[in-house]
């Protein structure tokens, strides 16, 4: 299942009307609706049986433990071009989007444009800790997609043009590959 851009899980009981945009509805045996809402409808959604389990073309998810710093380093170094398409590569490590990805160069001080396979050993491992901080953070606010002032909870996606949270400096933005990145081109270095 992929969200692609937009969506939520939404958890209601069964006797309950439908949330509003739900595509896809799954009822539990316990009296849940675990439905997928999304207003723009672009979600994928895949239906795999036991007979035909899916393939997984995907790495760890970001967040698990077998994901250390010496595993990360290592899938980078065998990566070309720039850590901000590295990040959002799903078979490298799995579960960080262009927001995260954004979010977390910039709290590692890293460029978005910094070569992937060039990276030190402290500098992926303070990577890897942003990644994790700033997926903790968007968890702790889940409510993101549906306010309006969502820019106001982030240090740099989407605020181009507002002053750095860190140094001040003006943030500035890039397109890498049809994505891209607000960063501030003072405090993010190659
Ligand atoms: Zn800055």
């Amino acid at each position: 299942m992929h969200f692609l851009l937009d969506g939520d899980w939404s958890f209601t009981p069964l006797r309950e009307a439908l949330p509003r945009f739900a595509r896809v509805a799954i009822a539990l045996d316990d009296g849940t609706r675990v439905s997928i809402t999304d207003p723009r409808a672009l979600c994928l959604v895949r239906v795999h049986t036991a007979a035909h389990p899916p393939v997984l073309a995907i790495g760890p998810d970001a967040d698990d433990p077998s994901v250390t710093a010496a595993f990360f380093r290592a899938r980078l170094a065998r990566r070309r071009g720039a850590i901000k398409g590295a990040l959002l590569d799903q078979k490298l490590v799995a579960g960080i989007g262009n927001i995260y990805a954004a979010e977390a160069l910039w709290r590692a001080r890293i460029s978005p444009e910094a070569p992937a396979d060039s990276l030190s050993a402290a500098r992926v491992s303070r990577l890897l800790a942003s990644v994790r901080d700033a997926l903790a953070d968007g968890v702790a606010r889940a409510e993101r997609y549906r306010t309006s002032d969502r820019a106001d909870r982030f240090h740099v996606y989407d605020r181009e043009g507002e002053p750095c949270d860190r140094c001040g400096a003006t943030l500035r933005r890039l397109t890498q590959g049809g994505r891209s990145t607000c960063y501030c081109p003072r405090c993010q270095r190659h």
